[in-house]
């Protein structure tokens, strides 16, 4: 009897957004969905650089690692879990295979291992993410991948990175549907659509669903920010100044059909030229050539180059622009910069009638309104009003509930968010038995 039970336990994910960490038992078969760092957790106990971890163990020691042996690169132990699926290649779902058993296989989207080798390459390994010697398995949407007694099909989601999937799992119980990071907004919702509708076809016993916007909602699409940055790019005279995510090539897409719109080349970090130098093979995205005409790559003043940075260098050679040369031609650019480029503004001097225009989240936690307060100071001193145009990667509320409900597992687990008590109350009337998911407490389906 004992034998065979399906059981889900979450490590990670819980009252936190983001973390996620599943653990699916299934007679003698056991796999983790999701891998990811938490931040909220580590913020608990860590601060850095002063405080930083010095090991797995460590992370391990304060649960932000799951308390487990027979998975981790620090411990003697034979494995203990199968496999690792991975929905997407956001940090705070697959950092932490850093410390999985090389042995282990990791099964992630083509585009995902991608994105995950161009970040490894971009980030010096380092004890949160170093993924040298994972065994990566590549699948597509519509593949069926068997791991012990479970089935796996993964089906493509729309999110704010390349990539993303959802899982229905069949298990010796019933099937289960995890959502990963999703959204009916994007640039292809018809993903998402496709995703709802296997899950609902596989009459689950439960679906693990994110659950990040419960406060703070909008109506809005990725059409809408391009036609708003459209707006933004045409009344500007002078350099137009933007931050989004590297990763997100839908907000990459939209700022670069605008910049070509209005006459403007679209200038994106090193970083970002070289994932999309990565991602140009995958024809499902329909990105342009990073030698594209209309596109320059920023070279910030260090002294330090690295591999991959000389690499886009000779890809790319007439197209590098360091701040200088964009100092020269401000009404002629949209110029990607993050936060830590600031400092290329002592160089660059915006000139009169220049804007910044932030298009990712705003700051969500303290940290982050630190940083904030600062680029306001930044923004001030060189005269840059700020616009704020950004559609979030994750589904909202009462599209949610539509999808949940049409879904209609017998029981929803919600994971990614700060709101898990708002989502409970919210989810009551719908036909399933909407659960209060706790940390590391096992379930069973
Ligand atoms: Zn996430
Ligand atoms: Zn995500």
């Amino acid at each position: 009897m004992v034998r065979n039970r399906t059981t889900i336990t979450f490590y990670g994910g819980v009252d936190e957004i983001g973390g996620n960490k599943v653990l699916l038992k299934d007679r003698d078969t056991r796999v983790f969905f999701d891998f990811g760092m938490s931040f909220a957790l580590k913020k608990l106990f860590y601060s850095p650089p002063f405080l930083s971890p010095k090991s797995g163990k460590s992370l391990r020691e304060f649960g932000i690692l799951p308390k487990l042996d027979g998975i981790y690169r620090f411990d003697d132990t034979e494995p203990q879990v199968d496999a690792v699926f991975i929905s997407h290649g956001h940090l705070d779902h697959s950092a932490y295979l850093s410390f999985i058993k090389r042995e282990i296989p990791v099964y992630c989207g083509e585009t995902t291992s991608t994105v995950l080798k161009a970040q490894s390459e971009i980030r010096r390994p380092d004890l949160e993410f170093d993924l040298e010697g994972l065994d990566f398995i590549t699948f597509r949407t519509g593949k069926k991948i068997h791991v012990g007694s479970l089935e796996v099909e993964p089906i493509h989601v729309d999110h704010s990175v390349p990539g993303a999937y959802g899982f229905v799992i069949h298990t010796s119980n019933g099937s289960i549907a995890y959502t990963g990071d999703f959204r009916h907004h994007g640039a292809k919702r018809e993903m998402t659509a496709d995703f709802v509708l296997k899950a609902q076809e596989s009459n689950p016993v439960a679906t693990i669903t994110e659950a990040t916007n419960m406060t703070g909602a909008s109506v809005s699409s990725e059409a809408e920010v391009e036609k708003k940055l459209n707006d933004i790019v045409t009344q500007t005279h002078g350099i137009v100044l933007a931050e989004f995510a590297y990763a997100d090539v839908d907000r990459f897409n939209s700022f670069y059909r605008v910049a070509k719109r209005n006459h403007r080349c679209l200038a994106i970090s090193m970083k970002q030229a070289h994932l999309l130098n990565a991602l140009r093979a995958d024809k499902g995205l329909s990105l342009p050539n990073v030698n594209d005409k209309d596109i320059m790559i920023f070279r910030k003043s260090k002294s330090t180059r690295y591999k991959w940075e000389e690499k886009v260098e000779n890809q790319c050679p007439g197209q590098v622009k360091t701040a200088f040369d964009l100092s020269k031609q401000q009404n002629k650019v949209v110029l990607a910069m993050s936060f830590f480029d600031l400092e290329e503004l002592v160089e660059l001097q915006p000139q009169p009638g220049s804007c910044y225009v932030l298009s990712a989240s705003e700051p969500f936690n303290e940290e982050m309104e630190i940083d904030y307060s600062r680029l306001v100071n930044w923004l001030q001193h060189y005269g840059l009003p700020q616009y704020h145009v950004h559609v979030s990667g994750h589904m909202m509320p009462l599209e949610l509930k539509a999808m949940l409900r049409k879904i209609d597992a017998k029981a929803v687990f919600p994971v990614h968010t700060e709101n898990t008590e708002l989502f409970v109350k919210f989810m009551k009337d719908i036909r399933g038995k909407i659960i209060y998911t706790e940390r590391a407490k096992e379930y069973n389906v």
